[in-house]
């Protein structure tokens, strides 16, 4: 069997969804693979298999992991399409700010790392429902780097505004980092310290409170998941978020499953 075909398998036996996946050759990512939810399609880049392969993985088994976590964001999808929420759309306000240390901070440059809080607290869940079939998060490793350099970083700089940078960068990693310490194949001394590096800037407790968290987050919840993202929006960023309506069209062509006329969509003002 091959690494695609057992990917596919595992998505199946943890998800309930089959989709080929398509292989690109050419595009340079650090993705090892990516859903897309406009296409409804997976993509596995042969470049981010063999960037996670390098830092010590075995071709086989990322592969594998890779496709069937993909899987699980399709299956997520179709969750969310049902219950009415569309996860994919974020909106921030101008005058909305988040809080860090010793300051307000505009929150609309930091959009892209919203939206990538957005979809980790979705791998979380994924990667837990795959590690009850025994497979563990492969692309752990690759991440571990960005952990290492900020570390080292924090070391030797006494900036403090490059000490907020580093705060907020982590603060909008926790739910990926939190998924690599759990789920993650790799070294109890890189797990100590991922958490090394949360406790830095959050401290012992409320790292372990947003591990807590996390933790009960359930695959295909979406109750859950909102509750989870509002909460963990307030907590770590002091920015509260609300849900609102809004209709499908504004979201451009999706995927048949998503047939609802409106959708509630995320706003940070
Ligand atoms: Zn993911």
């Amino acid at each position: 069997m091959t690494a695609l075909e057992a990917g596919a398998e595992l998505g199946q036996k943890a998800f309930g969804i089959i989709i080929q996946p398509r292989i690109d050759e050419e595009t340079s990512t650090p993705h090892a693979a990516m859903y897309d939810f406009r296409t409804d399609g997976i993509t596995v880049f042969a470049n981010g298999i063999e960037k996670a392969v390098e830092a010590g993985g075995d071709a086989f088994h990322v592969v594998r992991h890779a496709v069937a976590h993909e899987l699980g964001h399709a299956r997520e999808a179709r969750y969310f399409a049902e219950c009415g929420l569309f996860p994919y759309r974020l909106y921030i306000g101008s005058r909305c700010v988040i809080v860090a240390e010793g300051g307000r901070l505009s929150a609309t440059g930091f959009s892209s790392l919203f939206d990538g809080l957005i979809n980790t607290i979705q791998d979380f869940a994924i990667d837990k429902t795959l590690s009850q079939y025994g497979v563990k998060d492969q692309i752990a490793r690759l991440d571990l780097k960005r952990t290492k350099d900020i570390l080292n970083s924090l070391g030797s700089s006494s900036d403090k505004l490059e000490r907020i940078r580093l705060r907020l960068q982590t603060v909008f990693n926790l739910p990926l980092d939190m998924s690599h310490y759990r789920f993650g194949d790799i070294a109890e001394t890189d797990k100590k310290g991922i958490r090394e590096l949360a406790e830095k800037f959050l401290g012992t407790k409320k790292w372990q409170e947003a591990l807590d968290l996390i933790s009960g987050r359930r695959f295909g919840d979406v109750e859950g998941y909102k509750r989870m993202v509002a909460s963990y929006m307030h907590e770590f960023l002091g920015v509260t978020p609300i849900f609102r309506k809004r209709p499908r069209v504004e979201f451009g062509n999706l995927p048949n499953f998503w047939n609802n006329d409106v959708y509630e969509t995320l706003f940070v003002e």
